[in-house]
This record gives structure tokens, C-alpha cells and sequence, in this order.
């Protein structure tokens, strides 16, 4: 089967690469080999090798960033699909589409720079609009489930389905998606931007977002940003909420 993926790939002119090091790709700097590294290099060529994949039940991981994923040392995945070239932008309407792997902060700047409101938090969080919208990403206040109309995907049976943002189920860093309730590869991310405020009071507020993320993060060692988690101890009577700060781990 791998065989007739390769075929595939040249034939539709999709990049890819072989026996590719986990370890020169993600974010941690961590994991085995990747058989076949695919990085389709928009929506269309991603939606159709999804296709080949699920009809074939050949088993793939799909990544954006790689700024939420840590893959362990002897973990040899067949296929990665990179999402980082997807990256269609579209305005219609008080709405804006954005390819899975369009950068967040990207995002962020634009809306802030065109007096946008709702994404000023985003300013500083690595990743892709698609990886922010399973994980419900956020920051400073602000979480993606607050601008996310809908989420299109393509279903484990190869259909497009477009997710309503009250279909996700979202909650803390918690969405349908995440869970496998709804089962599928997110296309695009559709947000409203409707809502404006003033530029130069969105700029500082980003401003400061990001010297807060310089002062209070970690960065000399490689790390997944800060880990949150809520346990809930006592059902029904308390929650206890633990609150786990930056865990930065050198990396040899
Ligand atoms: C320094 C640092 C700071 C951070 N700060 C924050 C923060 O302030 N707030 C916050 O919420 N997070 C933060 N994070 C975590 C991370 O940046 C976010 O969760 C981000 O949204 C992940 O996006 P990504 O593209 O890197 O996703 P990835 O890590 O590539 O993927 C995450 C998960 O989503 C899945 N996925 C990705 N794309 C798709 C797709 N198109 N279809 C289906 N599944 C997909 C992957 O399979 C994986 O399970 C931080 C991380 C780092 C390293």
C-alpha cells in the first residue's frame, strides 16, 4: 500500500520525504523516524491524500506546529502529514477561512492590525489555527472557541462536513474534536470578524502579552508552553483546580 501512496504522491505532485528524524521536525526536538514525512501544500492536495489514507485504512498522524505534540524516542510512525503549508485565507462577509495550518499568531497580528478585536491574546501562542481549534487554544483571556464559527473537516468516511462551533463541545482546552467524538481531519477554520475595537489599544495590549510570555516563560530550554490541568477531586462537592507551571525539560 505504501507503495501505491508513493505513486500517488508523485503523481499529484505532493511533497514528501522519507525516513525523516522526528527529531529535526518537531518542536521538542524528540521521537523516532517517520517513514513518510507528506507535506501536501494546500487544502485540496491535503483533502485528497486524507481520502487515499482513510480509504485504505493506512494508519497516519497529522501535525501543524508540533508545539502540543510529544512523541516518544522509539516511536516510528508510518505516515506524517504536515499541515504547515495549508494556509488559504479568505474574507467573506464578516467571516474569515483560514487553511488548518495558517500560523496563529499570524492571525493574531492580522485582526490586531486591521482593528479586529477577539484574537489579541493569540499573540504569542505557537501552533496552527487548526491545532488551536482542537485544543481550544488561549491565552490572557482569550480562547479560540470565543471566534470560531465552525470547523471543516473531512470525515473518517472521506465526506466534508462543516462542525458547528456549538457542536464542538467546547470546554477548557477540550473540544469534540480532541476527544474523537467527532471523528475527521480539520480542512479550515472559519472566524468571525465581526468585532472591532480600537488598533493602537489592541497593539499595547499585545505588546504586553507578549513581554508577560518573555518575563514568565521559559525559553532557554525546549518546552510545550504551560501544562494545565484540572482534577476533579471531590465530585459534585469541590473542584480542586492544580495549576502546573511551565515544565521545561533540557533535552540531550
Ligand atoms: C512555548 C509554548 C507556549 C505555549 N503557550 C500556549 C498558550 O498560551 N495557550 C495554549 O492554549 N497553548 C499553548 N501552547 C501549546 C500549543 O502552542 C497550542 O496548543 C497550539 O494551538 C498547538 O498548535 P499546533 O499547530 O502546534 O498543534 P500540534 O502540536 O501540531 O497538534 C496538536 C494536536 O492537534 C492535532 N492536529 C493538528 N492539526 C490538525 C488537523 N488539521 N486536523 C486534525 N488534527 C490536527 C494533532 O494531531 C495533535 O493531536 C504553547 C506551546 C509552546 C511550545
Amino acid at each position: 500500500m505504501i507503495k501505491k501512496l508513493l505513486e500517488i504522491l508523485k503523481d499529484q505532485n505532493i511533497i514528501y520525504e522519507k525516513n525523516v528524524s522526528l527529531k529535526e521536525k518537531t518542536w521538542l526536538k524528540r521521537g523516532g523516524t517517520a517513514k513518510l514525512w507528506i507535506q501536501p501544500e494546500n487544502k485540496d492536495m491535503l483533502l485528497f491524500i486524507i481520502r487515499f489514507l482513510y480509504d485504505n485504512h493506512i494508519n497516519f498522524e497529522i501535525v501543524g506546529n508540533t508545539s502540543n505534540c510529544y512523541f516518544t524516542e522509539n516511536y516510528d510512525p508510518i505516515v506524517i502529514i504536515s499541515t504547515l503549508k495549508v494556509c488559504d485565507f479568505e474574507i467573506n462577509n464578516g467571516t474569515l477561512i483560514c487553511g488548518c495550518g495558517y500560523n496563529l499568531k499570524k492571525l493574531s497580528k492580522f485582526c490586531i492590525e486591521n482593528g479586529i478585536a477577539g484574537y489579541e491574546g493569540f499573540i504569542g501562542i505557537p501552533g496552527t489555527v487548526g491545532g488551536a481549534a482542537i485544543n481550544n487554544s488561549g491565552a490572557r483571556g482569550y480562547v479560540i472557541s470565543q471566534v470560531v464559527t465552525r470547523v471543516e473537516i473531512v470525515t473518517t468516511s472521506g465526506k466534508i462536513k462543516w462542525i458547528g462551533n456549538n457542536q464542538l463541545g467546547y470546554k477548557h482546552r477540550y473540544s469534540t474534536l480532541k476527544s474523537l467524538r467527532v471523528k475527521g481531519t480539520v480542512l479550515s477554520v472559519e472566524f468571525d470578524i465581526s468585532r472591532r475595537d480600537d488598533k493602537s489599544v489592541m497593539l499595547k495590549k499585545a505588546e504586553n502579552y507578549l513581554i508577560h510570555r518573555r518575563v514568565n516563560q521559559e525559553n532557554k530550554y525546549l518546552n510545550l508552553g504551560s501544562i494545565f490541568s484540572e482534577l476533579d477531586l471531590f465530585k459534585n462537592k469541590r473542584s480542586l483546580r492544580f495549576k502546573l507551571f511551565t515544565i521545561s525539560k533540557r533535552v540531550t
